[in-house]
C-alpha cells in the first residue's frame, strides 16, 4: 500500500507535507508552523478535511469547479478515455477524436466567430500562447513593430514568465525578474478603492480612456493587443462600471488593437452567461478559458481564436509554439463531460435566472454589517470590501491584508472556505449552489465577520488610515 494515505494522522500528513511540499503562494516556513489544512473528498459544495469536519466551500477550490465536487460521469469519462487512448499528440499531422469533439464543441458554444481553439494545459500557458500568436499574427500581416501587449495593474493572467509578465501583481514582478520586454499597463477600473469622489459611470470612462492615452504614448503600430479579464478576480473581484468595457471595446476597435478576454475565471457560466464577455458586452479576437472548462476535474486550458486571427496565422506557415499535452485526450474527455452537463442540467441558466439574484439579494444584506463597505456581486463572484468607515470608504490604520487575514481565519475556523485579499472578502462558489447553501454560507459569514469585528475592537484594529 502506499505510505501517504488518508489513514495517517493529521499531524503526521501536515509533518510530511511540510518536510516535502513547497506550496504555490506560500510562506512555507511560516505554514511549516501552522500546518496546511489536509483536505481528503469532497462532495457538491462541500469539502471533507482530514478531521472529518464539513467545510463549505465558497470559492470552487480555486475559482474552477463549477459543477461542484463529486461528479462521477467526470471520473467515468476520464477512465474510459485512459483506456482506449491515454495519450497522442496533435504535432506532426496527427489529431484524436476528443480533442476534435471538444473543439468543435467549444466553437459552437464560444461568441461569435470565435471558432478555433488552441489548448493549452492551464490558463497561464494559454496566456503564454497569446503573447506569442497575437505577435506572430502582425507579423504575418507585414507589421512587426505591433508587439506591445497592454495589460491592467493588478491583473492576475498566471504564473508564467508570460502569464505573470502579462499580470499587474506587483508582488510577482518582484520576484524572478518580471515583466518580459514589451508588456505595459493602465490603472484597474476599481472605483471602491481608486475612485475617490468621481462617480462610478465617470470613472470607468477614465480609466478606459488610459488606454487611448497608452496607445499614443506608444503609438499604435506599436502595439498588439490589451489583455483584460471581463471581472477581475484574484485582483478583489473587481467589477467595473458599466461604461468600462464599451470604451474599451471603442478604442481597441478605432486603433486597430487586438483584444483579449482572460475568461479563465468568467468563462462557463461564472457571471450567468457562458462567458464574461456576454455579460459585458464585447467582441474579444482571443479568450483565454481554462478552470472551468473541465470544472477542475483535469487540468486544461487554451486560447478561443476568432476567424480572422486563425487565418492569417494558419496560412503563414508554421506557427513553432506547442505543449506535449496540447488537447490531452483524458482532459478533452473530461472537458466534454463538463459541458454536456452545464449544458443539459441548465446551470448556467439556473444561475442567471434562479441562484445569482438570490446570492445578489443575500449578499448585499451584507452591507448592513458594521464591517462592510460594499457589497458587491456578479452572477457568482462576489466581494465585501471592509473598512474602519463606511462613508469614506476609508482603508484600516494596520497593514494591508492584516484584517483581512483575521476574518479569513475565522471563516476557516467556522468551515467556511472564503478568501481575502488585502482586506476584501471573496466568494466564487460553485453554480450548483442552492438556495439553501447560500443561506449556510451567508450565516456563516455573519458569524465570523461577528467574530472578526470583535478581536478588531479588543486589538485597537477599527481606525482608519
Ligand atoms: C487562474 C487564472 C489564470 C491562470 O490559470 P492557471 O490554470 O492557474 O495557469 C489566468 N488568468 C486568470 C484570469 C486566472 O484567474
Amino acid at each position: 500500500m502506499n505510505k501517504i494515505s488518508n489513514h495517517l494522522p493529521t499531524n503526521e500528513l501536515q509533518a510530511l507535507d511540510a518536510a516535502h511540499h513547497m506550496h504555490p503562494f506560500t510562506a512555507n516556513a511560516e505554514l511549516a508552523d501552522t500546518g496546511a489544512l489536509v483536505i481528503t473528498r469532497a462532495d457538491g459544495v462541500n469539502l471533507t478535511d482530514s478531521e472529518g469536519n464539513q467545510i463549505l466551500d465558497a470559492m470552487s477550490g480555486l475559482w474552477c469547479v463549477n459543477i461542484g465536487y463529486g461528479r462521477t460521469e467526470l471520473a467515468d469519462a476520464a477512465a474510459r478515455q485512459m483506456r482506449e487512448l491515454p495519450y497522442y499528440n496533435t504535432f506532426f499531422q496527427t489529431t484524436h477524436v476528443p480533442a476534435i469533439a471538444l473543439a468543435s464543441k467549444l466553437a459552437e458554444l464560444a461568441p461569435h466567430d470565435l471558432n478555433n481553439v488552441f489548448y493549452a494545459c492551464s490558463g497561464s500557458e494559454a496566456n503564454d500562447t497569446n503573447i506569442r500568436l497575437v505577435r506572430h499574427y502582425w507579423a504575418a500581416k507585414g507589421k512587426p513593430t505591433k508587439k506591445t501587449i497592454i495589460s491592467r495593474h493588478n491583473a492576475y493572467h498566471g504564473s508564467t514568465m508570460g502569464g505573470a509578465s502579462l499580470g499587474g501583481m506587483k508582488g510577482m514582478h518582484a520576484q524572478g525578474g518580471l515583466p518580459i520586454p514589451d508588456i505595459d499597463y493602465i490603472d484597474q477600473p476599481n472605483w471602491y478603492v481608486e475612485g475617490g469622489d468621481t462617480d462610478p459611470a465617470e470613472f470607468g470612462l477614465e480609466r478606459a480612456r488610459q488606454l487611448e492615452t497608452k496607445i499614443a504614448e506608444l503609438g499604435a503600430d506599436n502595439v498588439a493587443a490589451f489583455i483584460a479579464e471581463p471581472v477581475q478576480g484574484a485582483g478583489g473581484v473587481i467589477i467595473p462600471p458599466e461604461t468600462y468595457w464599451p470604451e474599451i471595446q471603442r478604442i481597441c476597435d478605432a486603433h486597430e488593437i487586438l483584444l483579449i478576454a482572460d475568461e479563465v475565471i468568467c468563462g462557463f457560466g461564472r457571471t450567468g452567461n457562458w462567458f464574461g464577455s456576454q455579460t459585458f458586452g464585447i467582441k474579444p479576437d482571443i479568450m483565454t478559458i481554462a478552470k472551468g472548462l473541465s470544472s477542475g476535474y483535469a487540468p486544461i486550458g487554451g486560447s478561443m481564436v476568432s476567424d480572422e486571427v486563425a487565418d492569417v496565422v494558419g496560412k503563414a506557415g508554421e506557427f513553432n509554439h506547442g505543449y506535449t499535452y496540447s488537447g490531452h485526450p483524458v482532459s478533452c474527455a473530461v472537458a466534454l463531460e463538463n459541458l454536456r452537463i452545464l449544458e443539459e442540467e441548465k446551470l448556467i441558466e439556473n444561475v442567471r435566472e434562479n441562484t445569482a439574484p438570490y446570492l445578489a439579494k443575500r449578499w448585499a444584506e451584507l452591507e448592513a454589517h458594521p464591517l462592510v463597505g460594499q457589497a458587491r456581486i456578479c452572477g457568482m463572484m462576489g466581494a465585501l470590501a471592509l473598512t474602519p468607515d463606511k462613508a469614506s470608504r476609508a482603508k484600516f490604520a494596520s497593514e494591508v491584508g492584516v484584517v483581512g487575514l483575521i476574518c479569513r481565519n475565522r471563516c476557516f475556523a467556522n468551515h467556511l472556505i472564503m478568501r481575502h485579499v488585502g482586506d476584501q472578502m471573496i466568494i466564487s462558489p460553485p453554480l450548483t449552489m442552492s438556495r439553501a447553501d447560500i443561506d449556510r454560507m451567508i450565516e456563516l459569514a455573519v458569524k465570523s465577520l461577528d467574530e472578526t469585528l470583535v478581536i478588531m475592537r479588543a486589538e485597537g484594529l477599527m481606525k482608519a488610515a
